[in-house]
């Protein structure tokens, strides 16, 4: 059958000729065929293992059961009015994504063009980097330092010249480590009026439980440049796959821009009415935040007298040097049933992320890791 790959490959925009498919990792029913392990544990997407609050889970059953046939709220006015208020700012100033990541990409949609220039972190979340380069623009990635920190003269040094976006991921994924409030000051510092600042903070319900953590839109809110700040459902609150993330802008008129080239129903009904609910059910995710946070410090120490390193992670992940080929341990644990993502920047090419879970799937990970390590 003639699949016309050359002329497809003629029709493409030259940016998506080389343009990498963004890596979601193996899911659970592939693993679960391939190698009938006795269960699947899925550690590699930050998921909460606790999953939506239940009142969020009535919320969904109500709307359901008053139908499905009509469009949603196109703005989805109720949310952006409910966060507005929750953060303080006018509701004008908040836009919905179907995910954070919808944000990503209108921003870079309404902003970016050929040949110019994003700066970004590495290690780096993944479409930090992919939806740049879906526009024809270049990443400058800034590494952290050897010991993940902020390194001030690389950051000062990149954002020097012509830069359009710079995205921060704070805290960082996939490391899981922060800027203090004075580095995230002079990043605001060195980067030039003339761009747009966004920050990502999809894992700030986990983050803000250290007093010190620098909250973004505590330290933006009154420094008047253009920024944007963006945060999720989808990790802490447990909601990923409804898909819904929200933006808070320094200026209503940047909103604006990503309403002209957002889709116009991108947050689905569903979506909008869990996401209220899960706002008001504050316990549950005090709940789930916790007990991931005290997994996080037992996972931490047992990872690390079993002789790995492991970054200081604020988040409900783990970034840790195996020591070994990334790909042959994440192959190694995917025949354990236990799916983990293997980085694969230059440079981290021995470090895995993984997500924390149920104490039970916590151990069982670091059983099979431990196994793997005394395999080599
Ligand atoms: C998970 C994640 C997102 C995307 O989350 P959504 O599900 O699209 O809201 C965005 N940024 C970072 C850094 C993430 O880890």
């Amino acid at each position: 059958m003639n699949e016309y790959s050359e002329t497809v490959q003629s029709l493409l925009r030259p940016e998506i000729h080389g343009l990498p498919a963004y890596d979601p990792g193996a899911d659970s029913e592939t693993v679960s065929r391939e190698f009938k392990p006795p269960r699947v544990i899925k550690l590699s997407n930050n998921e909460n293992p606790y999953g939506l609050s239940p009142v969020a889970a009535q919320a969904i059953q109500r709307r359901l059961d008053q139908g499905m046939g009509r469009y949603p709220d196109p703005a989805g006015k109720e949310l952006c009015r409910v966060l507005a208020e929750r953060h303080g700012v006018e509701h004008r100033r908040v836009v919905l994504g179907n995910g954070s990541e919808n944000i990503l990409e209108l921003l870079c949609q309404a902003f970016l063009g050929k040949g110019e220039t994003v700066v970004a972190q590495t290690p780096c979340f993944g479409l930090h980097e992919i939806f740049p380069l879906m526009m024809g623009a270049g990443v400058h990635k800034v590494p952290l330092t050897e010991t993940f920190g902020f390194d001030a003269s690389r950051w000062r040094q990149a954002l020097e010249g012509p830069v359009k976006l710079v995205f921060v991921c704070q805290p960082s994924n996939p490391v899981g480590t922060v800027f203090s409030r004075e580095e995230l000051q002079a990043l605001i510092a060195y980067t030039s009026e003339n761009a747009l600042l966004v920050v990502d903070e999809a894992y700030y319900e986990y983050a803000r439980l250290d007093p010190a953590y620098a909250d973004a839109l505590d330290l933006l809110r009154h420094v008047n440049r253009p920024w944007i700040v963006l945060r999720t459902f989808s990790k802490a609150y447990g909601l990923a796959g409804l898909r819904v993330g929200y933006a808070i802008a320094s200026h209503a008129n940047l909103i604006e821009a990503l309403h002209r080239v957002r889709t116009p129903y991108n947050v689905n009904q569903l979506a909008q009415e869990a996401a209220l609910a899960a706002l008001d059910d504050v316990a549950h995710l005090e709940k789930s935040v916790s007990l991931i946070s005290q997994e996080r410090a037992r996972l931490t120490q047992a990872l690390r007298v079993a002789g790995f390193r492991v970054a200081p992670s604020h988040t409900n992940f783990l970034f840790i040097d195996t020591g070994m080929d990334a790909i042959y341990v994440m192959r190694q644990l995917l025949r354990a049933g236990v799916i983990v993502k293997a980085w694969r920047e230059p440079g981290y090419d021995t470090y895995i992320r993984v997500s924390l879970a149920l104490p039970a799937d916590n151990d069982v990970f670091l059983q099979e890791l431990i196994r793997v390590q005394n395999r080599v």
